[in-house]
This record gives structure tokens, C-alpha cells and sequence, in this order.
């Protein structure tokens, strides 16, 4: 892992820097290249234009780890009525959560209540629940909760990092589920006994897992989403599909808000079915950061936002 990287995920949990970087015009002006608002308006507004231009999107409110049940409750009812919205503006939009800011470390069972209501709901609005996944002390935690969602909902899915070592394992192990798997690479500062530092490595464990995702996806036995912007990895993903005889609306491509715009209609027209993350709300330093840390040149729009 490259310094700056390291230097930006150490920072993204620093509150004192969040604190002092948050109120400054050029830090907030940079942020917009990644989220549409800080409202849930401007985010379900977003959702609609992709929805015009034939992608669909998921939504997840910035947020995580939060300290109290009230707060705790506030981001489930947020949520709940984000489904509403979706349901009642009719739009082809999915949500996606935090465990940590729905209250993990506060209340577990409260946080696995409030994923059953979120899934329920989701079902009810013919919408999809996402749940992400976080640093690596969380991940036991999180395939938990999401087993138990699982066994009562279909309209659920989890997120896997390619670049934790044990992921294969947890792959094979939520086979049998006949799960909706997001694949990404990992945005989280971990040591290298837990993660491989290597980028070669990482890429490479994301193919194995993709390639297995997809062999099950032919059978009909995982619905395989790809969060990555690698138009590389993509292409690969692509060959691979039609190897195993994977049909093309058997997985899903995803990719953040602001970045990849062009490749995202590039594929959309090429028949993908490709959806774009959007977040918004206040709470964005932390997530910026991992943002800027996934490519530091990125620092360069913070600098053009200075003059
Ligand atoms: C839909 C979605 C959901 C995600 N959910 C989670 C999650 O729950 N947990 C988690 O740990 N991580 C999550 N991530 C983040 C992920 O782990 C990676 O950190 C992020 O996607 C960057 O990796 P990459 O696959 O795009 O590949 P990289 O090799 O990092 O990037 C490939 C290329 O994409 C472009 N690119 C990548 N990132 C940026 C950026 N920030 N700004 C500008 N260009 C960029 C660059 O051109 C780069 O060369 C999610 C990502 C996506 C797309």
C-alpha cells in the first residue's frame, strides 16, 4: 500500500482534521465531485436521471458508528422512508447500509431488527437491500447478520472485499445461500496479516472471486454484483462471463457517483445492467478520505479548489 494511501486512511479517522477540513469552501466544493447533495432530495433527484438515461442506482446515506440508540433509530426511519420515496417516485433504485451506523456496536439486535424492517420494506417497494462491508474487525459480525437476513428475506445482499485473505473462505461459505454478492477491492486501512498490502495480489484474489461468482451465477445459484471502477478487471470479468455462459443480466456492474461516468453509459449501451452509488448527507469526511485515498491524484481537485 502506497504511503499517501496509508497517510489518507490514517486520516480519515482523525475528527479533529474531519472537524477542521468540513467547514472549508474549497475541502466542501471538491467533495460535490462525488455526491450530488448533502439531501436525500438531490440524491433521489440523481437516481431519477439515471433512471432516464437506463441505469439504475442504489443509495446509501454517510454515516457509521454511531453512538447512541436514538441515533441509531433516526438512520432506520431515514431509511424506511427512503423506500417509500423509491416506491412512490417509481424508481429503479436500491439502498445500502452500514451496520455500524444503523447501531451495530450500540444494540445488535436492534441493528438486526432494523435490517429485517429495511429488508422487508425494500421487498414491499420491489427495491433491494445492500448491506456494506466495513473495517475488518466487523466482517464475523456483518455475514451474521446478513445470514440471518438471508433466511428470511431473498431481496438481500452483502459486500465482500477481494482483498481480505479470508474471503474465499467466506465465499464458499455463503454458497449455499444462493447469496447476492457486491465484490469490491477494499477501501480499509488493514495490516498485512489480515489484507494483502500488494495491489497485483488484490486484483488477482477479485478475478478467482469473480470467476467463481460467475460459475455460480450460470447456474442461477448467486446473483454477482462487481463494485469496481477497473475497466480492465471489467473486460476480464466480461470474457470470463462468456466462458461459463454466464447470461449478461445474470450479474450487475456498479461504480460510485463521479467516477467512471462515460464507462458506466458505455456499458449500459453494451447491454450491462450497471447501477451508480450515490451518497449523500453530511457525514463525508471519513468516506472522502477513503476516496482520495483510492487515488491520491485525486488530491489535485481539492488544490484546483483552492484558487
Ligand atoms: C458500488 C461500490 C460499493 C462499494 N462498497 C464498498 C464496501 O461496502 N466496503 C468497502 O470496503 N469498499 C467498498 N467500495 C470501495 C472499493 O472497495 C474500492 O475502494 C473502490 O471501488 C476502488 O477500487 P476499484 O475497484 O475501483 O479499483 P482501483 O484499482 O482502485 O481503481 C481502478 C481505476 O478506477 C479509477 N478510480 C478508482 N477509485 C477512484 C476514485 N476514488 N476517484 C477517481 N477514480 C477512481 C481510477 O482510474 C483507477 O485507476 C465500493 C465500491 C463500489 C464501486
Amino acid at each position: 500500500m502506497s504511503l499517501a494511501r496509508r497517510l489518507l486512511l490514517r486520516a480519515s479517522r482523525s475528527p479533529w482534521l474531519a472537524e477542521q477540513l468540513r467547514r472549508r469552501a474549497f475541502f466542501r466544493r471538491a467533495v460535490r465531485r462525488f455526491l450530488p447533495g448533502e439531501d436525500l432530495g438531490a440524491a433521489l433527484d440523481a437516481a431519477a436521471e439515471f433512471a432516464r438515461a437506463g441505469l439504475g442506482s442504489v443509495l446509501t446515506q454517510l454515516g457509521e458508528q454511531v453512538g447512541n440508540r436514538a441515533e441509531a433509530v433516526a438512520v432506520r426511519d431515514h431509511y424506511l422512508g427512503v423506500l417509500a420515496a423509491v416506491r412512490q417516485r417509481k424508481l429503479p433504485t436500491q439502498v445500502s447500509v452500514k451496520l455500524t451506523h444503523l447501531g451495530l456496536e450500540v444494540d445488535r439486535s436492534a441493528c438486526e431488527q432494523a435490517v429485517d424492517a429495511l429488508a422487508a420494506r425494500a421487498e414491499d417497494s420491489g427495491s433491494f437491500l445492500w448491506i456494506d462491508m466495513e473495517e475488518s474487525r466487523y466482517v464475523d459480525v456483518t455475514l451474521e447478520v446478513f445470514r440471518a437476513a438471508r433466511g428470511e428475506h431473498t431481496n438481500v445482499g452483502v459486500c465482500l472485499q477481494a482483498y481480505l485473505r479470508r474471503t474465499p473462505d467466506d465465499l464458499v461459505g455463503l454458497l449455499p445461500l444462493g447469496p447476492a454478492i457486491r465484490l469490491v477491492k477494499g477501501a480499509y486501512n488493514e495490516p498485512p496479516s489480515i489484507a494483502f498490502p500488494r495491489k497485483r495480489d488484490v486484483d488477482e484474489c477479485y478475478v478467482m472471486l469473480a470467476d467463481r461468482l460467475l460459475q455460480e451465477a450460470a447456474r442461477g445459484r448467486a446473483r454477482p454484483v462487481f463494485g469496481t471502477h477497473d475497466l480492465r478487471l471489467i473486460t476480464g470479468i466480461r470474457g470470463r462471463a462468456e466462458r461459463h455462459k454466464t447470461p449478461q443480466q445474470a450479474y450487475e456492474i456498479h461504480m460510485l457517483y463521479g467516477i467512471k461516468a462515460a464507462a458506466q453509459r458505455a456499458l449500459r449501451a453494451d447491454g450491462y445492467a450497471v447501477r451508480v452509488l450515490i451518497s449523500y448527507g453530511t457525514a463525508w469526511f471519513a468516506w472522502y478520505m477513503r476516496r482520495l485515498a483510492e487515488r491520491p491524484a485525486n488530491l489535485w481537485f481539492v488544490v484546483k479548489n483552492l484558487v
